[in-house]
Order: structure tokens, then C-alpha cells, then sequence
């Protein structure tokens, strides 16, 4: 997965392979799902929500440019599998998810693989997290129609956000890094997530 899905397609950021080869992703699809872990697709996990393709995760989390000693904001917990591909890469993750069901599951999965770097949080992840903030990174793993303003303002300085931000059936995966001036922000190609519900997002019922 790593070398054919990943490596073959340009991204060569040695931490994320390294940890994307150090996380079993057949542990966070649903059983009857195991044998297709490893293809290059996005699966359902329940609940209307998806496991983004491998190759997307690779690109969000490398994206942050992370570092050992980052913390970092993730909204949309859903599987946990990026929640866990950041906790092999920096110090402390933070990870809202609305649906208290998927936030559960993903908890107990990362406990049962000994990562214990991570906060779970269940709520609104367009508000991002005040107290905790601010973050080196914010990666939002699921589509809203801009950059959450919260979420901006909850950026370290050089800090790093990336968002799918579009409609519900195309966006452009947006990274922005705060600088000086401001936010720079720039496209990294088309992309299609589950949408962002919440008040600086879509709507419920979308
Ligand atoms: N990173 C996940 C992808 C999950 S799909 C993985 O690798 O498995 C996107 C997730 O965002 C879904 O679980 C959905 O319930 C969640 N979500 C949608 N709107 C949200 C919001 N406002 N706050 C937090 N989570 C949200």
C-alpha cells in the first residue's frame, strides 16, 4: 500500500511512510470490510461516514509537515486511522468527532494499539478546540464550504491547517500556513470527503 498507492505517486515525506507502514489500517475497517484494508479507496466504517483512501491521508498528514514535538488538531475522528497515523508522528493529538459512536470506537481502537497520545473529544469540531489551543497543525478530514474561522484562529504561528473546502460533491484540498502576513494558502488538487456538519460548516440534514 505504501509503495504502490503512496511513494508511486510522488509523496515521499520518510516520517509519513514510515508511519503509515507502522499502523495495521485492517484494524480500523469494519469486519467484513478487512479484505479490501489495503486498497486504494476510501470504505464506509457506519454511521454514512468513510476511512479516507490512504493515499489522502498520506497527503493531509504530510501537509502539516509534522514534527516530533507538534501538537496537533484533528476534527473528524471517524475510524481513527489518521487520528493514529498523527499519534506516531507528534507529541500530543487532539481529535473532535460529533458522532459519540465513531469517537468510542476510535478511542478503544488506538488503546488497543498502545498509542496514548491522543484527546477524544465528542462535539461540534468547527468551533476547533479553544482551550487546547493553539496547534502546530489542523488537519480537517471531512468537507466544509470554506476554512472554519475558529479553526484559523486557533493556529500557532507557522502553524499549518489543511481542509477539503468545496461543495458536497467536489473540493480542493486547501492548506494554509500562518505566516506574518497572515494565512497563505494554497490548493493541493481535487479531493471528495464526507461532509463538515456543525455551525462553521454545512448544516445538519445537508
Ligand atoms: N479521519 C477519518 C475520516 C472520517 S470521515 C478516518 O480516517 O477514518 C469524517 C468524519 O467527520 C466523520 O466521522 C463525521 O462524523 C465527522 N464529522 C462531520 N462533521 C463534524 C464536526 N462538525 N465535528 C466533528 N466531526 C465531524
Amino acid at each position: 500500500m505504501v509503495r504502490t498507492q503512496v511513494a508511486a505517486r510522488g509523496l515521499r515525506h520518510a516520517r509519513v511512510l514510515a508511519a503509515l507502514a507502522a499502523v495495521p489500517r485492517h484494524c480500523f475497517v469494519p469486519a467484513a470490510l478487512r479484505d479490501a484494508a489495503y486498497d486504494d479507496a476510501p470504505l464506509p466504517v457506519g454511521y454514512g461516514q468513510t476511512i479516507s483512501q490512504p493515499y489522502m491521508v498520506a497527503l493531509m498528514t504530510a501537509a502539516l509537515a509534522p514534527r516530533r514535538s507538534d501538537r496537533v488538531l484533528e476534527i473528524g475522528t471517524g475510524s481513527g486511522y489518521q487520528t493514529a497515523i498523527l499519534a506516531h508522528l507528534v507529541k500530543r493529538v487532539y481529535t473532535v468527532e460529533r458522532l459519540p459512536e465513531l469517537s468510542r470506537g476510535a478511542a478503544g481502537r488506538l488503546a488497543a494499539l498502545g498509542l496514548d497520545n491522543v484527546e477524544y473529544r465528542i462535539g461540534d469540531g468547527s468551533l476547533g478546540w479553544s482551550d487546547a489551543a493553539p496547534f502546530d497543525g489542523i488537519v480537517v478530514t471531512a468537507a466544509a464550504p470554506a476554512i472554519p474561522g475558529p479553526l484559523a484562529v486557533q493556529l500557532a504561528h507557522g502553524g499549518r491547517i489543511a481542509v477539503p473546502v468545496g461543495d458536497l460533491a467536489f473540493q480542493e484540498l486547501l492548506v494554509g500556513v500562518l505566516g506574518p502576513g497572515g494565512l497563505a494558502v494554497h490548493a493541493e488538487g481535487g479531493c471528495r470527503f464526507v461532509p463538515l456538519i456543525g455551525r462553521h460548516a454545512f448544516p445538519e440534514g445537508f
